[in-house]
């Protein structure tokens, strides 16, 4: 018997968006751009959801729908930063998570079992860590399997916390409607209303092989998940497939130093990341988008994965002046990016020349955690600085470091 545990934030950009903005809270709100922009919703808050709004609606719609909603165009940067604090907390209760995406993840609890001496305590207490460190609402379902988790978190939500315990899989599921299955799309929808199905339990009386003659081999999928019957195991290569920072300026820039200062300051946070996470990158990569919102990139590929920031730099600075110094055209965003990760813990076989810039990495890092970022400067950076001054603690200020030696 498995211990499966979802987990889902609640309304993720538009609750981001309220932390900073305190004055959103209790309004209908909708991220993703502006009423009269293209494109669409990618996350509505649960007072905009009332007036019929959900995310994947072309803005212009939802403008119509709920006229009085606050519009925001969002900060994906920022939400990544969330979404990256909300997985670290859930690998602090087990090493088996999938991230299902941003916002949304499923953890295995089984292999836990001598460490918890109630699982559903750990998962309450997951629950309250992250909305206490995040300051963000989430569901949690829990079950015995994946399909099953993911139900009961359908049914917490917003907010709450819901068990399906051993032994009450069926009565759970007798009532869930069909629409709530993953494995039940729009057109098989229509057909089985046809048939006057509405709920799971009412899909039990069709034999498995009507509901195959039905739908094909997709009736085996719609018998077993209508059941509850589910034995995927959790995805988890444990490593992210990459980490990437990026800016969007709030003026269009061709400042060639000032967007170096840029580079260098977004260099810093990824390596900062990476040293987290005691992860190396094969590939390094510099994207650009320009004022007309063409984007370009280039990636390069190293064979001994890097870390460490001046060389992070250096390869970014390269990658980025080759594909912008041609054309020095006005810039509204630039991103680096570091995939193909591999993960190095201290004391392996890179000791011998990861060591030194690691504890560099490390020393920087404590510093800035007790006196902000804006403690430790590169060159470059402190240019930066003294447009768009960095967060300093205590009114204290460290001599401005060089990290490149
Ligand atoms: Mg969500």
């Amino acid at each position: 018997m498995r211990f499966i545990v979802h987990v889902d934030i609640d309304a993720f950009f538009a609750a981001v968006e309220v932390l900073l903005n305190p004055a959103l809270a209790g309004k209908p709100l909708i991220v993703g751009g502006l009423p009269h922009e293209r494109g669409v919703a990618s996350t509505c808050s649960y007072e905009a959801r009332r007036f019929g709004v959900h995310s994947g609606m072309a803005l212009r719609t939802a403008f119509k729908l709920c006229p009085q909603a606050v519009f925001v165009r969002g900060n994906s940067q920022l939400y990544q930063t969330f979404s990256e604090r909300f997985f670290r907390i859930l690998r602090d209760y087990s090493p088996d998570v999938e991230e299902t995406s941003i916002d949304e993840a499923y953890l295995d609890l089984t292999r836990c079992r001598p460490i918890y001496p109630s699982f559903s305590a750990a998962a309450r207490e997951m629950k309250a860590r992250v909305e206490r460190e995040t300051g963000l609402s989430v569901s949690v379902g829990v079950g015995p399997n994946k399909i099953l988790a993911k139900l009961a978190t359908r049914k917490a939500k917003p907010g709450g916390y819901f068990e399906i315990e051993p032994g009450r899989e069926e009565k759970f599921l007798r009532d869930v409607g069909i629409e709530s299955l993953p494995g039940i799309g729009p057109k098989t929808q229509v057909l089985l209303r046809m048939l006057n199905i509405h709920k799971l339990g009412e899909l039990w009386g069709l034999p498995r092989p009507t509901l195959r003659g039905i739908f094909g081999l997709g009736g085996d999928d719609i018998y077993l998940q209508s059941r509850g019957i589910d034995s995927r195991p959790l995805t988890t290569s444990g490593l992210p497939k990459s980490v990437s920072r990026e800016t969007t300026f709030l003026q269009d820039l061709w400042d060639r130093r000032l967007l170096l200062a840029h580079l260098a300051y977004l260099c810093d946070r990824l390596t900062l990341a990476l040293r987290r996470d005691h992860l190396y990158a094969h590939v390094i990569e510099v994207k650009a988008r320009y004022a007309d919102f063409k984007t370009e990139g280039r990636r390069r590929l190293f064979l001994t994965p890097r870390q460490e920031m001046a060389d992070i730099y250096k390869i970014a600075e390269e990658l980025f002046l080759g594909l912008w110094e041609g054309s020095r055209l006005a810039l509204r965003l630039v991103g680096v990016k570091a995939s193909d990760l591999v993960q190095v813990r201290p004391l392996s076989l890179f000791e011998s020349w990861s060591d030194r810039h690691e504890r560099l990495g490390s020393a920087v890092d404590r510093v800035r955690d007790k006196y902000g970022f804006g403690a430790v400067l590169t060159g470059r950076e402190k240019m930066l600085d003294e447009v768009y001054p960095f967060e300093r603690k205590r009114g204290f200020v460290l001599k401005t470091a060089s990290l490149t030696k």
